[in-house]
């Protein structure tokens, strides 16, 4: 089992967007901050920025398009004060633990996927304390491939010895976590916690929470054994699995 960290099991884009605000004061240039962000990860999946440099890119040319042209020390303070205010409100979604209660209980393999830096998420996992439910973090900017490269889902299962083909991914992008691990040969799974979305594609499952997700384990993939194994007290959707 492979589980995207960022807007899967942690509420990022809240405490992202709280950190932008209490930086410039403003929330209406959010969408401006997600296309700059979605610039700059590209590049960082295509080998040209490490996590580290993109950060600082990214914040040199948001304010360039807030008419600020900022010099790289002061862009090295904002950043460095955005980053230490996003510290501080990191929250899991409500439905993160009890999920990862039941996988493991249920006896599955954990790996967290995720397109990150390799400290910054292992700080962030630890300091939730959720690092403790994967047997394995396979972190792009360690690796030095990023979803959805096969590369690092292949590596999640290699290091889980399991198979891509009995392995299944659950991330909140449809492109790089669902379909890209339907491409990669896992079952893509997206959770889509926001009504308003595209509709699916072939061969990916969709749920709304990951309080769905136990069910689909075993209506979908046939999870040998889950309700022998899960912990009882966990409620989904539709009842207790
Ligand atoms: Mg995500």
């Amino acid at each position: 089992m492979c589980l995207d960290i960022d807007d899967t099991l942690v509420d990022f884009t809240s405490s992202a967007r709280r950190a932008l605000f209490d930086l410039i004061g403003r929330d209406d240039m959010w969408p401006c901050w997600q296309r700059t962000t979605d610039e700059h990860v590209a590049r960082v999946v295509a080998g040209e920025l490490s996590y580290d440099a993109m950060h600082r890119a990214r914040t040199k040319a948001f304010f360039a398009d807030l008419g600020a042209l900022l010099d790289d020390d002061l862009v090295a303070t904002l950043e460095e004060r955005r980053r230490t205010q996003l510290w501080t409100t990191w929250q899991l979604f409500s439905d993160a633990i009890p999920c990862l209660d039941w996988l493991r209980a249920a006896g599955f393999k954990l790996a967290a996927v995720t397109n990150a830096s390799g400290d910054h998420q292992r700080a962030k996992l630890a300091g939730l304390g959720i690092a403790r439910f994967f047997d394995t973090l396979v972190i792009a900017g360690e690796l030095g491939a990023a979803k959805p490269d096969p590369v690092i889902f292949h590596t999640a299962c290699a290091r889980m010895g399991v198979s891509p083909a009995e392995t299944v991914h659950v991330g909140d992008l449809l492109d790089t976590d669902a379909v890209g691990a339907r491409d990669a040969g896992l079952h893509g799974v997206w959770l889509a916690r926001t009504p308003a979305r595209p509709a699916a594609e072939p061969g990916v499952q969709t749920i709304e929470t990951l309080a769905d997700l136990p069910e689909l384990l075993v209506s979908e993939y046939r999870t040998p054994d889950l309700t022998a194994t899960a912990g009882a007290d966990f409620r989904c959707r539709e009842g207790v699995v």
